[in-house]
């Protein structure tokens, strides 16, 4: 039978990672699309050692000729478009540029499938971002949006643009709306890698004190080798339709980091009030994790969380691994770089 052909953009980053793993175990031939900078960062592909079974292409957002010619080029059966300025918090600095990457970005891409070959199926990755403040019911396909930074405003329009040329040109568009989604592989800015890291590099003796921002957040965060899972089946399906994906809890960053703490093996005590807590280690007596204004942000989202009932009835999906797994997970990943050397953040 045919190889089907998939082009990844966002390759080098985490979901890129897992979803190329998972298409070559289901014997697709993978184009990675990275995009070109002075020092090329392909660490999660060597780690997942899939490196050399990926065609690494050279791909940009902001420029549509480029999109054109590797499309063009490639011919791919399917496209996930995966590539974005992705943290939240640079999308108060950068807002142009994440509008210009996440929202026209995505349309580029459906504009040059539009040209060249419309049977060319589609995926974009929303965010549960987008869902934004102040909803405590599970959030579902037909929520509403309220967005609340420039990174969501763009993923709302690369969500309803997704819609639009499903619904104008007939194209199999889809999206998925992700809630968080971590593992080994994640960011360091992200607020769970950011505890794990750099918990192992206090163990190491590299690192004195954790920093966060607001410790009351909640997000529902799953484990991305389940969430790529469902983004291949969304490809899958009958007919192109949006999904939620989602574990359907959440749980707030002072537990995430509590958890953290203890499973490296730190003995935990928090202190203090509510605005200025800290916790210290019970042994060293030293302050462990404490709060730092800088990493709140204008406006944040408080509470996410996600009900994914829809894709299990149509896919069949639903996530495998739980929060304290997947924390666990997380932990013990960095613990091992740690002690190979500096985890670089
Ligand atoms: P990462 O930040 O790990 O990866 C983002 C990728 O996009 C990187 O490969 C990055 O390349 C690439 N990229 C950034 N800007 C450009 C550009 N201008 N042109 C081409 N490529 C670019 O994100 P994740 O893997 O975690 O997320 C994948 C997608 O899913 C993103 O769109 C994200 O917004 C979305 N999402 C993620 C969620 C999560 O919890 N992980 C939740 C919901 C949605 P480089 O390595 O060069 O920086
Ligand atoms: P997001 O949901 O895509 O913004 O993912 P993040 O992991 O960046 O943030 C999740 C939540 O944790 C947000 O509400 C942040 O404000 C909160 N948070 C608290 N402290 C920190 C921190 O030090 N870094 C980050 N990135 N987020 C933090």
């Amino acid at each position: 039978m045919k190889k089907k052909i998939a082009l990844i953009t966002g390759i080098t980053g985490q979901d890129g990672a897992y979803l190329a793993n998972l298409l070559l175990n289901n014997n697709y031939k993978i184009f990675g699309a990275y995009r070109r900078s002075s020092s090329l960062n392909l660490w999660r592909l060597e780690e997942l050692g899939i490196l050399d079974s990926i065609e690494l292409v050279s791909f940009e957002l902001l420029e549509k000729s480029n999109i054109e010619r590797v499309i063009k080029l490639i011919n791919p059966d399917e496209i996930y478009n995966l590539a974005a300025q992705s943290y939240v918090g640079t999308s108060f600095e950068n807002p142009i540029y994440t509008t210009q990457a996440n929202a026209l970005g995505a349309l580029r891409i459906l504009e040059s499938i539009r040209m060249i070959n419309k049977n060319i199926k589609f995926y974009q990755a929303s965010s549960s971002e987008m869902f934004g403040e102040g909803i405590p019911q599970k959030l579902n396909e037909k929520s509403m949006f309220h967005p609340r930074s420039a990174y969501a405003v763009s993923k709302v329009f690369g969500h309803q643009i997704t819609i639009n040329y499903r619904e104008a040109y007939g194209i199999f568009a889809c999206s998925g709306i992700l809630f968080n989604h971590e593992s080994p592989l994640r960011g360091t800015e992200f607020v769970t890698r950011k505890i794990t890291s750099t918990l192992a590099e206090i163990q190491a003796g590299r690192k004195k004190t954790l920093e966060l921002g607001d410790y009351y957040a909640k997000r529902d965060w799953g484990y991305a080798v389940d969430f790529v899972e469902g983004i291949w089946r969304m490809m899958q399906n009958d007919k192109p339709k949006d999904y939620v994906l989602a574990t359907g809890e959440a749980h707030s960053v002072k537990e995430f980091a509590t958890i953290a703490a203890r499973t490296m093996g730190f003995d935990l005590i928090w202190k203090g009030k509510k605005t200025n807590e800290y916790a210290i280690d019970k042994n060293t007596k030293k302050v462990l994790i404490k709060k730092n204004s800088k990493f709140y942000r204008p406006s944040d989202v408080s509470f996410l969380r996600g009900d994914a009932k829809e894709a299990k009835k149509d896919l069949g999906w639903k996530p495998k691994v739980k929060f304290k797994e997947l924390v666990k997970i997380m932990v013990e990943s960095d613990k091992k770089k740690s002690l190979k050397g500096k985890i670089l953040q």
